[in-house]
């Protein structure tokens, strides 16, 4: 498809196929094979039904293009409660309750900490930066995204595997400011009120128990370059991210007011946890023996556990908020199928709607799907890919599809999974 003609600057033969405006009563107009054309209005028309179908996701805009700021700045009354927090959240994270509700109250506290800004005389409010511990699939960057999406604030992920220390083969540590750039569009006043969600800080921990004698350039070396800008200071960040070089042009960023939240799996924790609840029950002075719920020993998680996991104390000082997210059980997998907002199963339906096509499952796909998941131990991330299995080849013969309706049975879902 090519780009033909700018009202005023050239007047052009034809008019759009779906709407009929001619060329000069529009911005602009996309000439296609065949003789088809679309103007930009209906280009701006179709991008609106995606973001209202979950799609793709908001713009976010305010003002048009060249035409102002991405994000308006905070106000009062943009405040939710934490209860209001926790209700928007669980319209798209299913189950997680104690995680949406440190969450809440910690993403209320922070932006209540920024309009408070100057009126608190005496007392200095900290930051509230957050870690979420759970297993991979469980919804720890969908809880950062949809917190983000409430707040219209600008927002973006970072893995904390690609950081080096400084002056070694991969990215600065500054580098996670560039992104939170890009996704504020280079305004600076709005990234520095952003959430940065750093997936994987479990991959920086420290080799051993010990401090290193050989340098630890991804891990230790890491942590200590983080302090800083988790805690608040004026950072010089390079606009593409990268490498710092001498030459480069830098924007200052202050961190102060940006909200990190930090994500990872930490895989065997669990034993690091048993194991000091363990010391503790027998140990000197112990009285009260503690009932201890082995098969959710997550939630007796405390700060020195990720000590022993190998973050160090300045950094877990810098992350006050500590919460987990429980492993996703069949009945939560199954509805993380069809219950959220945008649910994976709804935006099949939308894409085929799109094409006024009306798709349906039996009631077993949904179950088998399910089992797949909970066989493969990818979490919800599981059901992703079984659904796409399942998906593949009716999307490719849809466009061919003649009767307006697709429905899905067992027996369909089963010979397109089990043949792999
Ligand atoms: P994590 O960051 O914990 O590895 P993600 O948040 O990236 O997991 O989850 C991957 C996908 O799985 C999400 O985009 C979402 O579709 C789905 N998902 C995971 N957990 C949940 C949940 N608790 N509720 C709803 N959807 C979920």
């Amino acid at each position: 498809m090519t780009q033909k003609t700018r009202k005023g600057t050239e007047r052009h033969e034809g008019s759009c196929s779906f709407c009929g405006a001619s060329a000069d009563e529009v911005a602009l107009m996309f000439n296609g094979t065949g003789g088809a054309n679309i103007c930009s209005t209906c280009i701006e028309h179709g991008y609106g039904l995606l973001v209202e179908h979950n799609i793709i996701g908001e713009p976010q805009r305010t003002e048009g293009k060249g035409g102002g700021k991405k994000f308006r700045p905070l106000k009062r009354e943009d405040l939710m409660r934490p209860d209001q927090i926790k209700r928007f959240l669980d319209e798209y994270v299913i189950g997680q309750d104690s995680a949406k509700r440190y969450m809440s109250v910690a993403v209320y506290n922070h932006y209540k900490r920024l309009l408070a800004k100057g009126k608190t005389q005496d007392v200095e409010l900290d930051k509230s930066n957050i870690v979420l511990v759970g297993p991979t699939g469980t919804g720890k960057t969908l809880m950062a995204r949809t917190i983000a999406r409430l707040l219209h604030v600008p927002f973006s992920i970072v893995d904390a595997t690609a950081l080096t220390q400084a002056g070694y083969v991969g990215e600065d540590v500054e580098s996670i400011l560039s992104r939170l750039l890009q996704a504020a569009d280079y305004d600076v006043e709005a990234a520095e009120r952003g959430i940065i969600f750093i997936d994987e800080i479990d991959k920086i921990a420290r080799k051993g128990d010990n401090p290193s004698i050989t340098r630890d350039v991804s891990g230790e070396g890491v942590q200590q370059a983080l302090l800083k800008i988790l805690e608040g200071t004026v950072v010089n960040v390079p606009p593409q991210g990268g490498r710092k070089h001498p030459d480069q042009k830098y924007i200052q960023v202050n961190t102060a007011n940006i909200l990190f939240i930090c994500g990872g799996a930490f895989d065997g924790i669990e034993k690091k946890i048993a194991s000091r609840l363990n010391t503790n029950a027998i140990g000197y002075g112990s009285t009260v023996k503690q009932r201890v719920d082995m098969n959710n020993i997550m939630q007796y998680i405390q700060p020195q556990d990720l000590r022993s996991f190998g973050l160090i104390p300045e950094l877990i000082g810098r992350l006050p908020v500590l919460t987990y997210m429980e492993p996703l059980e069949r009945e939560a997998l199954r509805s993380i199928l069809t219950e959220p907002k945008n649910s994976i199963i709804r935006q099949y339906e939308c894409l085929m709607g799109l094409d006024d096509i009306e798709l349906t499952f039996d009631t077993e796909v949904l179950d088998y799907i399910v089992d797949k998941a909970l066989e493969f131990k990818l979490g919800a991330r599981g059901l992703r890919s079984i659904c796409e299995a399942i998906m593949m080849d009716v999307m490719f013969d849809m466009p061919c599809t003649e009767s307006g309706k697709i429905h899905i049975t067992l027996e369909y879902a089963k010979s397109k999974i089990e043949k792999q």
